[in-house]
């Protein structure tokens, strides 16, 4: 494809974006479990226009754009302050979950071989509940993942696991609050504490629930502590893109004192050009997150986020009620924030996320892993509290439909793919895989059953493989 040879209009070029939607998924009626965050018409308007006025200005450097400085500084003083943080806390504003937690795992890396030069193979134990974030890090930055079981029936991490995990080369203690995929926070205390004793940093990603975990704990719901105020933690990542409702690109990386911090931050002078001072991944980029995420705190405030709080509070303990009390599925984990995960034993929760997309819901697939049985994940938006009676009924009268229906593959192809042997996979053997799986070219089915069933069914690092190259395949350009 080549660049237009002459320009559109504006009305044009807007007339095209807005055709370009047409297949996207249709949030705003509120009956999306998943990848919104929806805080209302006003706020949304709240943050576009906040962003708007930021788009153009660079954040690279906060001495030319001093606005930057600003409202970095307030939001990770916010941020540090909601987080029981004292006044030795510092952090930084980034692009994500991902690049906070990225962040957290370089500095655990640079601080240890600063102090401990002898580790040359740096590890990190991780629950298997901690987010693919930190296997990411590991990943790029060269670090070992080292994955340990977590409780199967609290779904929360195992302390004595952890502990046995450790070895002379550990650099960094994982636990979440809460866990993605359950929503369920881990025993904080008890990893501070051998944190501790093995003179170790310990992180806390509270991406998901740092936000809104306190003020669940001030409407009366049992929060276990997670913070700062928990002696061994020594930094905390909070998502201000996910439940405080900012533009996306919004996120916090804190760390209990500036010694920590220091190792986070790269500089280069050894170029021809500027001099590079990073604190974060990006260099280059907008003013417009973090204006958005200042705009939105201070448009909701403390008492917006504690009504916000209720309303999705209740509806999740409405929603896990109806779970509990329906025969055929099982909730995995107690949920302590508005994170839903359940489970069944008697129907294919494949097959009832296909009948819940006839009508108009979606709702998103877990696959299985560790104990940790295939299931269905609910996020409980403030926009989607209406429906949740909806919901329930659905999902009850899918859980009956889902029951009539047979497998969405047969168990032989299931094998026939499962023994492909990931050493020697070849793009011949994908393509093979990816039409045995029922995927024609890049196009997926209407029902994904199938291919959920064959995912789950595989091994790890077979449906690693055969996801990659189904990526690098969807990433090509291939006309109309
Ligand atoms: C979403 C999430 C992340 C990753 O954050 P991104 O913003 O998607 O990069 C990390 N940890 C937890 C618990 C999350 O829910």
């Amino acid at each position: 494809m080549k660049i237009p040879a002459k320009g559109l209009s504006k009305g044009e070029v807007l007339e095209q974006l807005e055709a370009y939607r047409a297949n996207d998924m249709n949030w705003r009626d509120g009956r999306t479990w998943a990848y919104i965050y929806d805080p209302g018409q006003e706020a949304e308007e709240v943050i576009k226009k906040s962003y708007m006025m930021y788009l153009t200005e660079n954040a690279l450097d906060p001495t030319v754009f001093p606005s930057a400085l600003r409202f970095e500084n307030e939001l990770v003083a916010m941020a540090a302050a909601h987080l029981n943080g004292d006044e030795n806390v510092v952090g930084n504003f980034t692009s994500g979950g991902t690049e906070s937690i990225m962040l957290a795992v370089k500095t655990a890396r640079d601080y240890a071989r600063a102090t401990r030069p002898e580790v040359r193979e740096p590890e990190i134990v991780l629950p298997v509940t901690a987010h693919a974030a930190f296997q990411k890090a590991a990943h790029y930055l060269c670090l070992k993942p080292v994955l340990v079981p977590v409780d199967p029936v609290t779904f929360k991490a195992d302390p004595e696991a952890v502990r046995r995990a450790i070895t002379p080369n550990t650099v960094l203690l994982v636990g979440s609050a809460v866990s993605y995929a359950h929503g369920v926070v881990d025993p904080i205390r008890e990893l501070g504490q051998i944190a501790i004793e093995n003179d170790l940093l310990l992180h806390v990603d509270g991406c998901m629930g740092g936000f809104l975990l306190p003020y669940f704990r001030r409407l009366g719901a049992p929060v276990p502590d997670f913070d700062f105020s928990v002696p061994g933690v020594t930094s905390i990542s909070m998502d201000f893109h996910k439940y405080a409702f900012a533009a996306k690109g919004a996120s916090v990386i804190l760390y209990r004192d500036k010694e920590l911090r220091k190792h986070q931050i790269y500089t280069c002078a050894q170029w021809t050009g500027y001099t590079v001072i990073n604190p974060t991944v990006q260099s280059t980029k907008s003013i417009g997150p973090l204006a958005a995420a200042w705009a939105i705190i201070n448009f909701f405030g403390d008492e917006g986020y504690l009504e916000i709080a209720r309303q999705v509070l209740d509806a999740t303990r409405r929603i896990a009620a109806a779970v509990e009390s329906m025969p055929d599925l099982r909730l995995l984990g107690r949920p302590e924030m508005n994170l839903v995960a359940f489970t069944s034993d008697t129907v294919s929760v494949f097959h009832i996320i296909d009948e819940m997309k006839t009508r108009k819901w979606y709702i998103q697939p877990q696959l299985g892993f560790h104990g940790s049985k295939e299931n269905i994940h609910l996020s409980v938006n403030p926009a989607s509290v209406r429906w949740v009676d909806d919901l329930i009924a659905d999902l009850g009268e899918c859980v009956e439909k889902a029951k009539t229906m047979p497998p969405g593959v047969p168990q032989a192809l299931k094998d026939a793919l499962a023994a492909i042997d990931p050493a020697t996979f070849t793009d011949e053997t994908l393509a093979q895989m990816l039409g045995m799986a029922g995927i024609q070219g890049t196009a997926l089915p209407e029902r994904m059953a199938g291919i959920n069933e064959v995912l789950n069914s595989l091994p790890p690092e077979l449906s690693e493989k055969l996801l990659t190259g189904f990526m690098n395949e969807l990433l090509v350009y291939r006309g109309e």
